[in-house]
């Protein structure tokens, strides 16, 4: 069996161009608005001889209570359920956010390995921007450059590590 992995992270963080990236397509959809990706959304990923999933997701609201947030929420809520690993994605340019920490408590609730990506970090691997994210508790930081393909082979040996 492939290994799961569910792309986690509110919107515009960049999941999907991280899913274009793990599985070179380009059928999620990369937009400058947040949430545009409203759908669950799988893929098929290798590295080297490994083969996984990938589930993209919309973006996870889990505080809010309308319409297609809500919505956006239980997708990605399913697809953390599906998932063998999680891959948290956060934004180090817009730094640590309230939201970041409530989706970080959700994924503590349930059950499964998270990794977690700090991403747009080109050629800052090194930034002392990265050590505020260790406060979500998700262990440590993985700079990644979903758009520049930067960190993604160290993520992925950490996330198939134990597959
Ligand atoms: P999603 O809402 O989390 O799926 O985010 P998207 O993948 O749609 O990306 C949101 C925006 O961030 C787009 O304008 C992307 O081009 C941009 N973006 C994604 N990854 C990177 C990255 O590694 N570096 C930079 N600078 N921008 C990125
Ligand atoms: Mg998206």
């Amino acid at each position: 069996m492939k290994p799961v992995i569910a792309l986690v992270g509110r919107p515009n963080v960049g999941k999907s161009t991280l899913f274009n990236r793990l599985t070179k397509s380009r059928d999620a959809i990369v937009a400058d608005f947040a949430g545009l990706t409203r759908d669950r959304h799988y893929g098929d990923g290798r590295l080297g001889d490994r083969e996984f999933i990938v589930i993209d997701t919309g973006g996870f609201e889990p505080d809010s209570s309308t319409g297609i947030v809500k919505e956006m929420a239980k997708q990605t809520k399913q697809a953390v359920a599906e998932a063998d690993a999680v891959i948290f994605v956060v934004d180090i340019r817009l730094g640590l956010s309230a939201h970041d920490s409530d989706i970080a408590r959700y994924l503590r609730s349930v059950n499964k390995r998270v990794h977690l990506a700090v991403n747009k970090a080109e050629g800052m691997s090194d930034s002392p921007l990265l050590a505020e994210f260790h406060e979500l508790g998700m262990g440590e930081p993985h700079p990644i450059s979903s758009a520049h393909g930067q960190g993604i082979r160290s993520l992925l040996d950490a996330v198939l590590e134990p597959f």
